[in-house]
């Protein structure tokens, strides 16, 4: 993505005249990232070979979010970050999942809907809580309205806070739940 960004940004072509010039630092800090992506991608890419087979679909379960958790997820398939080449996916169906990603803070209003779901997906299986409202009802935790989060529901494996947590949050996160004994032992190959 930066490489994409940079050329007409320092030609100016965007414009129409001469760009200013960029931001001392902002080039290599895009670099670190970029670099800290492949490092935690290609750790992910080698745990997802060994437990699933070098294949982990993941079921995307919205119980209520505010959407700035799906951004995030959406993110992880963009062009920079490009999940699936590291053997992780999003499916359509829970049945074809080996894991359940779930965000918002599970609202009575789709309480059924969870449940369904959750009870659609074959075991064994991962659910993952990502941002503060799946891991405890987040700032909506005293609500009439909602559950205060996945646990309420479902066993929670895996937990991301953040309100909402970043890309390589929740890659971190997913490499270090995987690496986990309680983890691995709820996986196919475990
Ligand atoms: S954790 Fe934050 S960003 Fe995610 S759904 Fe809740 S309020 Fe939105």
């Amino acid at each position: 993505m930066w490489e994409i960004l940079r050329r007409p940004l320092q030609r100016g072509s965007l414009a129409g005249r001469a760009a200013s010039p960029l931001p001392a630092g902002l080039e290599p800090a895009a670099q670190a990232a970029a670099a800290e992506h492949e490092l935690l991608g290609e750790a992910l890419r080698e745990e997802v070979r060994r437990l699933f087979r070098g294949s982990f679909k993941l079921r995307h379960l919205d119980s209520g979010s505010c959407n700035a958790c799906e951004s995030e997820l959406q993110a992880l398939l963009n062009p920079f970050h490009d999940l699936q080449r590291f053997g992780i996916d999003f499916v359509a169906s829970p049945r074809h999942a080996d894991g359940l990603l779930l965000t918002g803070p599970v609202t009575l209003h789709l309480d059924e809907a969870v449940r369904l779901t959750e009870r659609a997906t074959p075991r064994p299986r991962l659910v993952i809580a990502v941002g503060d409202c799946a891991c405890d009802g987040g700032f909506c935790r005293d609500s009439f309205a909602v559950h205060q989060g996945g646990e309420a529901l479902m066993p929670v494996d895996v937990k991301i806070p953040g309100c909402p947590p970043t890309p390589a949050a929740i890659l971190r996160a997913l490499l270090s739940a995987l690496g986990q004994d309680a983890v691995r032992a709820l996986t196919p190959r475990g």
